[in-house]
């Protein structure tokens, strides 16, 4: 039997103004490496065998009702503005709507030069694609909104980066949509007030039907960022390239590159090689993305007739996001120490023991997973002062109810820590995707002890940790 897409390609339907028709690009010899098989049932997809997904997963066969196209959008990268970004090694065959009902994005990455590519190859190496892979379901499996990983296909073909000659890969990314704080600065930047309001109402249709003023859908995904980034907070999460093309308006985490989880909590950790000054540094998350969400209020400034107006209504919104997110951050780490309803007096409670954490250099995942356990003293001989936190902490725990509960379904037990993700990338390399698929199997689990994969929980031994990580592009 033959694949089948229930495609609906309403982004296509926008026009030639939006996106460049581009089939993917073939390659030599394609083979799967993995398919994502309650994901594709999620959204309606007739999988084939191995070997028909081989053909459409690397974009050597295009699916029937697909209209393969690269979509334009511009960014702000590292706060430089650039007019003309796109897609420049991602094609999008096209939406289906899911079985929830919700339309989704079915996008190949790595499937080969566009219009967009600039001097890029619009190649994927297969590091970062089984990185994304990882990382994307980890991520949905904690809970957090992220695109997703549909498949993964070798290309046979090799990709040249800096580290060498690499081999060729395509992901298949699913998103809730690929709009960005970028789609709208491309029409923004280009005063075409025309298209500007086609795409906010394209975007009001698909993700915010409830939005009647382009202010409305500035505070709706200011609050759904505010959420994204509180909880990226509170598993130590570092996206690494906060670029408004980077910035997904449907609130998910999208373009996984050089992000990393931290091991020791330290605010100002960053792994990326490219952010040398640290502008995407864990703790400066929250800022950039309130100068995002500023950026996405200038590129909506067109649509309003009173300017000024706008100017006040939308500045108001953006100022009001900084509390937004420190009201997620607060009810994310309550709920780590196990408080069903934090306030700001607890706000000490929280900020005293990541203090002690990060002077005792301990593990962020570990000690918060450890704090629920009744055996895990040895844990905390490490952290000086804990018994004095600790004394303070139980008397606030006696106001609350099934406490243990609360921090098992905050606190992972599991995450794709940087130094697992590099090994079992190396292994792939050397033909062995055994611990891909051992990864995978884990990390969809975060919140489960699973003591068969304790090798997995640990934090690096010193020679194990990594230090930078790349794009890969
Ligand atoms: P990123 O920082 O990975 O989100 O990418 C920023 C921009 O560079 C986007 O327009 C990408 O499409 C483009 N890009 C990244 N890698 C490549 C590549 N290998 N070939 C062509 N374009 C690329
Ligand atoms: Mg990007």
């Amino acid at each position: 039997m033959s694949m089948i897409f229930p495609f609906d390609n309403s982004y296509a339907r926008l026009g030639t103004g939006f996106s460049a028709a581009q089939a993917p690009v073939k390659v030599s010899a394609p083979q799967l490496i993995a398919v994502n098989r309650p994901l594709a049932a999620e959204l309606n997809i007739t999988l084939g065998d191995d070997d028909q997904m081989a053909q459409v997963f690397a974009g050597n066969a295009v699916p029937d009702g697909a209209q393969p196209i690269a979509q334009a959008y511009a960014g702000h990268q590292f706060g430089g503005f650039s007019p003309q970004l796109g897609d420049g090694r991602a094609v999008l065959l096209g939406e289906v709507v899911d079985t929830h009902g919700q339309r989704r994005d079915i996008q190949l990455k790595g499937s080969g030069p566009t219009p967009f590519s600039r001097n890029g190859d619009g190649r994927a190496w297969l590091g970062p694609v089984l990185r994304e892979y990882v990382l994307s379901e980890a991520m949905h499996a904690m809970g957090v909104p992220t695109t997703r990983a549909l498949a993964a296909a070798s290309t046979g073909d090799p990709v040249h980066r800096q580290e060498g000659k690499l081999p060729g890969a395509v992901l298949t990314r699913v998103a809730a949509s690929h709009l960005r704080v970028g789609t709208f600065q491309f029409f923004a930047a280009r005063q075409d007030v025309a298209a500007l309001r086609q795409i906010y109402d394209y975007t009001r249709a698909r993700h915010y039907p409830e939005a009647q003023t382009p202010g409305d859908l500035l505070r709706a995904v200011i609050g759904r960022q505010a959420a994204l980034v509180a909880q990226w907070l509170g598993i130590g999460f570092i996206h690494g390239v906060m670029n408004t093309d980077n910035t997904s308006l449907s609130g998910e985490t999208i373009d996984y590159g050089p992000c990393a989880f931290l091991d020791v909590w330290h605010p100002q950790t960053v792994f990326s090689s490219i952010d040398r000054n640290g502008r995407y540094a864990y703790d400066n998350q929250s800022a950039v993305i309130v100068w995002n969400m500023a950026q996405f209020a200038s590129a909506l400034i067109p649509l309003m007739d009173n300017q000024d107006r706008a100017i006040a209504e939308f500045t108001e919104a953006v100022n009001a996001m900084p509390a937004l997110i420190e009201a997620e951050w607060l009810r994310i780490f309550g709920a780590k120490i196990g408080l069903a309803d934090p306030s700001q007096e607890d706000r000490p409670l929280i900020d005293d023991l990541l203090g002690l954490m990060q002077a005792a250099e301990v593990d962020f995942t570990n000690t918060f997973r450890a704090l629920a356990r009744t055996d895990a003293s040895d844990t905390f001989e490490q952290i000086d002062g804990f018994d004095a936190w600790h004394a303070r902490w139980q008397a606030r725990l006696t106001r609350e109810g099934d406490w243990r509960a609360r921090m098992n379904a905050a606190n992972p037990a599991i995450i794709p820590r940087n130094h697992r993700i590099e090994e079992m990338i190396a292994a792939a390399v050397a033909g062995d995707f055994t611990p891909f698929h051992r990864l995978l199997d884990v990390l969809s689990r975060p919140y489960t002890d699973q003591p068969d994969a304790a090798d997995l929980t640990q934090p690096p031994a010193p020679h194990e940790v990594v230090r930078a990580t790349f794009c890969g592009t």
